[in-house]
């Protein structure tokens, strides 16, 4: 479960989020529609615990543990990700590689060759994508 309570944000001072409430069940997608400007980015940055942007009320939780204290990379260790509007191209740092680092990273170090590289060509069928993407740069 992912609960947000009457979350308010700013940044620089400027309030941007006023009481935000939301509640997300295992399983769920949800859709978050808004004009340009209306505060959507903002949400998701706050959610990731960007510095730019202050809490100054509510809660995030999820699976019971409060996010809102969190550094990112607790946050992100815990599953919370922001995808980038704009990726930058990194030549020479391929998908897999990438993706490797992340999940050595959010392990401590120690993880099974093997068995990852099987459990993501496994998403490249269920997502239909050539296994060629794996050798892209980022
Ligand atoms: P959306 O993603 O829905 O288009 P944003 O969250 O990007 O909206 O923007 C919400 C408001 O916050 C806008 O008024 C925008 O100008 C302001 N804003 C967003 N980011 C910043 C920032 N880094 N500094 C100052 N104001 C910002
Ligand atoms: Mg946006």
């Amino acid at each position: 479960m992912f609960t947000i309570q009457n979350l308010s944000a700013s940044i620089d001072d400027q309030s941007i989020l006023k009481g935000v409430s939301l509640e997300i069940s295992p399983g769920q997608t949800h859709a978050i529609m808004g004009p340009n400007g209306s505060g959507k980015s903002t949400l998701a940055h706050t959610i990731m615990g960007n510095g730019a942007y202050q809490v100054t009320q509510g809660t995030i939780t999820f699976d019971g543990i409060s996010l809102e204290k969190l550094p990112v990379h607790q946050r992100a260790k815990h599953g919370i990700f922001v995808s980038f509007q704009q990726p930058p191209a990194i030549p020479g740092l391929g998908v897999f590689n990438l993706l490797k680092e992340i999940r050595q990273a959010a392990s401590n170090g120690a993880i099974d060759f093997g068995a990852f590289e099987k459990e993501i060509k496994n998403y490249l069928e269920l997502l239909h994508m050539d296994h060629s993407f794996l050798e892209r740069s980022c």
